[in-house]
């Protein structure tokens, strides 16, 4: 399945959008620039003037008009339990194991019943066991210490963590916008899933 990142006019992500919907934003001229290479045509209606059939090329990044307004240090992405897993790399947060993402699961810091809440900076991946070891206290009492800190990942994080089968070029876009800080960057992992995505291109 294609995803074909959407940027605003400034080049801000906006989401990740089919082959169809970015066939309409072409067919109604709000297409300011593309990046990236044309990753599949589509063929629409054929001219009754010249008889020819029109084509519409997609390029895998594309910037519709309009700017979305939006101060980029202020937005804070949705959390969700499979974001939530790529951001701290499948390791469990207090023994650093290895879980699967169907086993990992979302902890507390502070536990809800403390007043913690669902977000990203009071959640971490961790295994089961060391979700039950801990329970219902903070890492403090119950003597067990974070391996990594929890983040709030900027939109161009955010859309590596929701992205499906990224493209060379949208990943190299976005990894060239990510803080300096991002754990992503750090650890290579957008340079392992941009070197992954390359040669996934290659093989087909
Ligand atoms: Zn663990």
């Amino acid at each position: 399945m294609l995803h074909i990142l959407k940027l605003d006019v400034a080049g801000i992500p906006q989401s990740w959008i089919n082959a169809e919907e970015a066939t309409k934003h072409y067919a109604e001229g709000s297409i300011a620039w593309t990046l990236g290479k044309p990753v599949a045509v589509m063929r629409g209606g054929v001219s009754r003037l010249s008889g020819k059939q029109s084509i519409i090329e997609l390029h895998s990044i594309i910037a519709t008009k309009g700017s979305s307004r939006i101060n980029l240090f202020e937005v804070i992405p949705s959390i969700t339990k499979a974001k939530l897993y790529k951001r701290d790399q499948g390791l469990c947060a207090y023994c650093a194991g290895t879980i699967n993402e169907c086993e990992a699961e979302a902890e507390h810091i502070t536990p809800s019943s403390k007043g913690g809440g669902y977000s990203w900076m009071n959640l971490v991946i961790s295994c089961r066991s060391c979700n039950q070891k801990k329970g219902n206290r903070s890492p403090e009492n119950a003597g067990m210490s974070l391996i990594y800190a929890p983040y709030i990942p900027s939109l161009y994080e955010d859309m590596i963590l929701k992205g499906r089968n990224i493209l060379a070029d949208q990943m190299e876009f976005l990894a060239a916008n990510l803080p300096k800080n991002s754990r992503l960057l750090q650890n290579n992992i957008a340079t392992n899933m941009l070197s992954e995505s390359i040669s996934e291109e290659s093989a087909i």
